[in-house]
């Protein structure tokens, strides 16, 4: 681990760094509460033992400052405190210290102080880890790699919070696979989730890094354009289609004998200025018209012009 001590009294800080350095940790050493709090920011450190009176900001401080900036990474808090001020243990407890070490400054006391710091930091780097592979987990699709409609959500609020703010535009499009369900029926569903997986990968090669490519829900899948006219949308979906058409997946239920995809596109611009929701109902709707038109085609939402 990385411990920082701070302790504007040189004897009692050399103590502390020969018991930090004999557990086997780094140590960095600060004279006074400011160097600390610059180390602090610097070096990040897992344990901070620090000294209750110091110049510039004491221990108290330093510990409201630790609480108030750290988000993923924990910060184990030791407090030295000179013996009998009980007051002081309270308010370093209620600062966010996690213990507290009375002074004169026992080395061995330290070192056993280390080790639970040690068992803390770790279960606290544990869960950090849980959390993002949870928080990733619950915005992935599990059959095809790609983001779901939760991320979906968020990533579109986003962008279309960025697009007012800087008054860009955006294109979204919504595909459906072609008789999808006479796939199923004919080929079985194992083979139906093969299939949706190469056409999410097909449709991931169709668009630019920027672009985001999401499952809406059982065959359909959104695609969200950054930046992309209408125009620039279409011909990036005719793209997606052909790739799609190119897999030369065996479908006896299509008229073409091939698996394909419509495709309907929505778009936010300077002229159709309307909430994502909306944008989503208007994708949904071209999407509704390509499937009456003969399918294995692009449509424009109406409101795109
Ligand atoms: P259309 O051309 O109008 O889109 O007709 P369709 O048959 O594709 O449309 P429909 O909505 O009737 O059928 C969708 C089918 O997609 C039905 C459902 O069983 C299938 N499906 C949805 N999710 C999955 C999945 O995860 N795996 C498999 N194999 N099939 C799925
Ligand atoms: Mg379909
Ligand atoms: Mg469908």
């Amino acid at each position: 681990m990385k411990v920082l001590v701070a302790d504007d009294d040189p004897g009692s800080l050399m103590v502390a760094r020969a018991a930090v350095e004999r557990s086997g940790h780094d140590c960095l050493a600060a004279a006074d509460g400011d160097q600390a709090w610059a180390l602090y920011l610097e070096h990040q450190p897992d344990v901070v033992v620090t000294d209750r009176v110091m110049p510039g900001m004491d221990g108290l401080a330093l510990c409201r400052a630790i609480r108030e900036r750290e988000e993923d990474l924990y910060t184990y808090v030791v407090l030295l405190t000179s013996q009998g001020s009980r007051e002081d243990i309270l308010a370093g407890l209620k600062a966010g210290a996690d213990d507290y070490v009375t002074k004169p400054l026992d080395p061995f006391v330290l070192q056993a102080r280390l080790l639970v710091a040690l068992r803390v930091t770790t279960l606290h780097a544990d869960l950090a880890h849980y959390r993002r592979v949870l928080a990733r987990q619950a915005r992935t699709d599990p059959l095809t790699g790609l983001h779901n409609r939760l991320k979906l959500s968020e990533d579109l609020e986003q962008l279309h919070q960025w697009s007012v703010r800087y008054g860009e535009r955006y294109s979204l499009a919504m595909c459906d696979v072609d008789n999808f369900k006479t796939y199923n029926d004919l080929y079985g569903h194992p083979a139906g989730d093969q299939a949706l997986r190469a056409v999410a990968e097909a449709l991931l090669g169709s668009v630019r890094k920027s672009d985001g490519v999401y499952r809406f829900g059982g065959e359909e899948f959104l695609l969200v354009l950054p930046k992309q006219s209408v125009s620039g949308a279409k011909t990036l979906m005719e793209r997606a289609l052909d790739a799609v058409r190119n897999l030369a997946i065996e479908h006896a239920g299509d008229p073409s004998g091939q698996l394909r995809l419509s495709a309907g596109i929505s778009a936010f611009t300077a002229e159709h200025r309307v909430d994502a929701v909306t944008l989503l109902g208007e994708a949904d709707a071209a999407l509704y018209a390509a499937k009456a038109r003969g399918r294995n085609r692009v449509e424009l939402a109406r409101q795109s012009g």
